[in-house]
């Protein structure tokens, strides 16, 4: 495909559907554009490896919204889902910000639509809206503060606990954070396809053949299997734990890209993907997979599929991440 044939199917293919040699160097050529374009890559840590190698800064979704603030970089590549590149497009109005495929979205953030959730919102007018920051622009402007998991207990503190709250769209999050902070936050039922799927029948089974392995779990993940955990944290927070703890083994519990970094961090210990509830052995977020190598090189060097916001939107969307962003730095968790 030419490149008018690739951006005419732009929408339709989600990327720039074009032929790319299998004798280039993609690295190098990577590393080339980023001069050339003044571009920074930024990754969250369920990428393939590949591309993990070739990022400027991995991390979770509250480092990367705080990396997405900070830059002065011209053009953000955010090799993650939809949400996360709408999120620093959000922060970042004057900067061109590219995904390598508009298709990677996110189940959790497809779990609120926007009118459903505005009824919902309306139906409970006392209520002040924390939501996670996996969903959509639409529903970030219908919130006061959005929360990750890393920050998720100390933003829900930081409210009054005679202030009722809605905690949107992820359920099991919600739930986890009621019990740390014995809140009873209205939640809203949405959940993630991939930390929803885990089989507890087959996490105990691994625990029997490697009983020294600790089980560390995202919170998005079901009651039953973060009642089995070790460790409960964020991405970043399961990282530092798997680092410094003095185990060797470790069943993880969240998307399976995690294990590139928690084997290079430390290189002698064995990472075990917890098992979901289907044949395959390891838990993928099939959106996080649809970027590629590739597709990173291709978006970089067309410029294309870009991020494109409506500025109403844009800066209604601003304000509860930037209430996150402080709530943040006062609580000692950003810098
Ligand atoms: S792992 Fe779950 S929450 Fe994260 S992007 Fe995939 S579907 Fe969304």
């Amino acid at each position: 495909m030419n490149i008018l044939e690739a951006t005419k199917n732009l929408e339709k293919k989600g990327f720039m559907d074009m032929t790319v040699s299998p004798t280039l160097d993609l690295f190098a050529e990577i590393e080339k554009l980023k001069k050339e374009k003044n571009a920074i890559i930024l990754a969250h840590y369920y990428q393939e490896a590949d591309i993990q190698d070739v990022a400027d800064y991995i991390g979770d979704s509250l480092g990367l919204a705080q990396q997405a603030a900070q830059t002065d970089a011209d053009m953000i590549v955010f090799a993650g889902v939809h949400f996360m590149a709408e999120t620093a497009k959000i922060l970042n109005p004057n900067k061109k910000v590219v995904l390598p495929d508009l298709h990677a979205g996110c189940s959790l953030a497809d779990s609120a639509p926007t009118e459903a959730f505005r009824n919902f919102k309306e139906a409970h007018p006392n209520h002040i809206v924390i939501s996670y920051i996996n969903c959509t622009a639409e529903i970030k402007a219908l919130s006061d503060i959005i929360c990750t998991s890393s920050n998720a207990k100390k933003i829900v503190e930081s409210i009054p606990e005679n202030q009722p709250i809605i905690f949107a769209p992820d359920k099991n999050l919600g739930a986890f954070i009621n019990k740390q902070t014995g809140r009873n936050m209205l939640l809203w039922n949405g959940s993630c396809m991939v930390h929803e799927i885990f089989s507890l029948e087959k996490i105990l089974k691994l625990k029997q053949a490697y009983p020294e392995a600790k089980i560390l779990a995202h919170p998005e993940c079901e009651e039953i299997i973060l009642k089995e955990a070790d460790f409960i944290g964020s991405t970043t927070e399961i990282l530092n734990f798997a680092k410094k703890d003095e185990a060797t083994q470790f069943i993880v519990a969240t998307e399976a890209g995690i294990l590139h970094q928690m084997e290079k961090d430390s290189p002698q210990k064995k990472f075990i993907p917890a098992p979901p509830n289907n044949a395959c052995a390891c838990n993928d977020c099939p959106y996080m997979k649809l970027n590629t190598l590739e597709k990173l090189y291709l978006c970089m060097k067309y410029e294309k599929p870009e991020i494109l916001m409506e500025e109403e939107l844009r800066l209604a969307a601003r304000k509860p991440i930037i209430r996150m962003l402080e709530i943040s730095k006062a609580s000692g968790l950003i810098k």
